[in-house]
């Protein structure tokens, strides 16, 4: 096939089936569906997890972190909808696989993950993919990346006990943002608006189990992951 600029014709048919799962989790936008068929997931996660690469389902990549579920990042695609002329900041870049997603629909995205080698692996993948609209940074995502705020559209893709002010100040006029919000096991979708100054939260989906958000304005490192 030509037009298959990876040369992963095998994967092709495999991303269709994972297609079909995106659809039956209720995600009916074409535009959202496609998306998910321009992404190859399995440039984006280890060696030997690739031949899961297009179950609908957290794959392991390391350093006790996961990819998020694809039907999980349609629906906050679908709800997010993030567009050509908007500033992206995705929270806890992980595989990079969602960050090439935005990256597709966005504007540019700015992208910051606390373990540098998932950051690492991810700007090679995204590289590989050949998106050049994506910054990524090594650090805590509970203090945002001030350097470049406002942000239109904020995704955070950790699980944290509360919302960090500091994500909500650096959301633009009109922004949006979705965070899994609850305990360590099991949590809530949230979405945050920013309409002047008025913030309004609104529990949009879960329960939902996301790996912990670790950072000064979330859980302790201490912890453990
Ligand atoms: N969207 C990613 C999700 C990865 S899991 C994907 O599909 O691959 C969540 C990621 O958030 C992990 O890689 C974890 O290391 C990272 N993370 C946790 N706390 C963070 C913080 N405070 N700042 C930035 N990244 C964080």
């Amino acid at each position: 096939m030509g037009s298959d600029p990876l040369g992963d014709v095998r994967w092709a048919g495999y991303r269709r089936k994972l297609i079909e799962d995106i659809r039956a989790r209720g995600i009916e936008d074409l535009e959202i569906l496609q998306l998910f068929d321009r992404v190859p997931r399995h440039l984006f996660l280890p060696e030997g997890v690739r031949p899961r690469a297009y179950e609908d389902a957290a794959i392991p990549i390391g350093y006790s972190q996961t990819a998020s579920q694809p039907s999980l990042q349609a629906y906050y695609i679908s709800i997010l909808k993030p567009t050509s002329d908007d500033k992206v900041l995705e929270i806890g870049t992980g595989s990079g696989y969602q960050t090439a997603l935005l990256a597709l629909l966005a504007d540019r995205v700015y992208s910051v993950e606390r373990v540098r080698e998932l950051s690492q692996r991810a700007r090679q993948a995204l590289d590989a993919f050949g998106v050049k609209n994506v910054a990524l940074l090594v650090g805590d995502g509970t203090i945002g990346w001030r350097k470049y705020a406002p942000f239109d559209v904020i995704v955070v893709s950790a699980a944290s006990p509360s919302v960090p002010q500091a994500l909500v100040d650096q959301l633009a006029d009109g922004g949006r943002m979705l965070i899994p919000v609850g305990g360590r096991d099991i949590q809530e979708l949230t979405l945050v608006t920013k309409t002047g100054f008025a913030v309004s939260e609104e529990v949009v989906g879960g329960p939902v189990k996301f790996v912990p958000l670790l950072g000064r304005f979330a859980w302790s490192e201490e912890g453990g992951a």
